[in-house]
C-alpha cells in the first residue's frame, strides 16, 4: 500500500472561516479516522516571509488515535485568508457535515 501525493484543484474551498480561525475536516486514508482541527489565523497560518510577506503559509502533521498513518497538510493562503493552494497527504479534506454525521 502507498499514498500518493494529491493536487486538488480549489474547486470546493475545504478551509472554513470562523472568525479568528479556519476550520477543516478530514478523514485519515488508512483508518478512516475523522478529524477536526481549529487552525489559528496568524499562529498556525503565518505570514510567509519566504514569499516576500504577502502570503501566509500552513504546515501541519496529524497522527489520529486509531493508526500510525501520518497526515500532512500544507496550504498557501492570499491575505484574505484564502487558499491559492493546498496539499493533503495520507487524508483527504471532508465536508463539515461528512463530519457531523460520523461523531
Ligand atoms: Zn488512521
Amino acid at each position: 500500500m502507498f499514498f500518493k501525493k494529491k493536487k486538488k484543484s480549489i474547486s470546493k474551498n475545504p478551509f472554513y472561516n470562523s472568525g479568528e480561525n479556519l476550520v477543516i475536516y478530514f478523514r485519515c486514508d488508512k483508518c478512516n479516522e475523522t478529524f477536526r482541527s481549529h487552525l489559528r489565523k496568524y499562529y498556525d497560518i503565518a505570514v510567509d516571509y519566504a514569499k516576500g510577506g504577502s502570503m501566509y503559509s500552513l504546515q501541519k502533521e496529524y497522527i489520529g488515535s486509531k493508526c500510525q498513518n501520518r497526515i500532512q497538510i500544507s496550504a498557501v493562503f492570499n491575505r484574505a485568508f484564502r487558499p491559492q493552494t493546498y496539499e493533503i497527504t495520507g487524508g483527504s479534506f471532508i465536508a463539515e457535515e461528512e463530519f457531523e454525521k460520523q461523531s
